[in-house]
């Protein structure tokens, strides 16, 4: 049986339960998936555009051809559409969803992509926790050079790495320093690559540091004290942020916790 369907925490767990423990216990405890949203089924169908070219380059160390990549991408976004119940929201239908994926693929593609020489992609690891079940993730890129590099799409431009960004490449670096058996002083470099979805899309490369076994212990540390809360039905709802509106909490229509409620 595949890893995914294991019992296991991850870093977008970790950053769901900090965020508001009502969301993490709805969808985690209670088993209430969501209908994945326009960007998110965008931003999938992007990965798998760049990891199939990743995947080829590995061996052939030459880049698809645009076309190929976009085609990648288009198929990919409409079998979502047709297979996976994706909700769009009225500011941005699906078929501007559709062309703001593409355009964001090509732009990466082009520019960033011919940088780069992956060594490895979508690499699973799994960390044991104690008294919590294993951390699972998948690393989206590994270069040549050793360098780990996780892709994210955005609507926003930023310039530093967001608290998560930096929970999730911390994971990362552990589980790849375990694998290639480093020295806990050693470290390994991580940065995100952003892709802003613009009129005219943006790359931005942000370093996330040079990172060692020890900038994670403290994420594992959280992640078993969280699944701990959780399983105890102790952790708490949090409507104070960004993150308790409608847009952006699926759970929002039926939550007695929610701001205004
Ligand atoms: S509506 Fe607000 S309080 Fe309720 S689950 Fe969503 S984010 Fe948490």
């Amino acid at each position: 049986m595949s890893a995914k369907n294991e019992p296991h925490m991850s870093a977008s767990q970790i950053s769901m339960a900090l965020r508001c423990g009502e969301q993490y216990r709805r969808r985690y405890l209670m088993g209430e998936k969501l209908r994945p949203s326009g960007a998110m089924a965008r931003g999938s169908a992007a990965h798998k555009a760049w990891e199939i070219n990743d995947i080829q380059k590995i061996k052939t160390r030459q880049d698809l051809s645009a076309a190929d990549v976009d085609g990648v991408f288009v198929e990919d976004f409409r079998r979502r559409v047709k297979d996976e119940d994706i909700h769009f929201d009225r500011d941005e239908p699906k078929k501007e969803v559709e062309q703001s994926g593409r355009a964001i693929v090509k732009a990466y593609h082009l520019e960033v992509q011919p940088t780069i020489q992956p060594a490895a992609v979508e690499k699973e690891f799994l960390i044991p926790l104690d008294g919590a079940p294993p951390i699972l993730g998948y690393i989206d890129l590994i270069t040549e050079d050793g360098t780990i590099v996780d892709r994210k799409t955005s609507g926003k431009k930023k310039s530093q790495p967001e608290d998560d960004w930096i929970r999730q490449l911390s994971l990362y670096a552990y589980a790849e320093s375990l694998t290639r058996g480093l020295a806990p002083w050693e470290s390994i470099p991580t940065r995100v690559d952003l892709i802003v979805s613009k009129n005219k899309p943006e790359n931005v490369s942000i370093p996330v540091g040079e990172l060692t076994q020890a900038a994670a212990r403290p994420v594992l540390a959280l992640a078993a004290k969280l699944y701990e809360a959780a399983v105890k039905d102790a952790l708490l709802p949090n409507p104070n942020g960004w993150h308790c509106s409608e847009k952006f909490c699926g759970y929002w229509a039926t939550c007695k916790y929610r701001k205004g409620a």
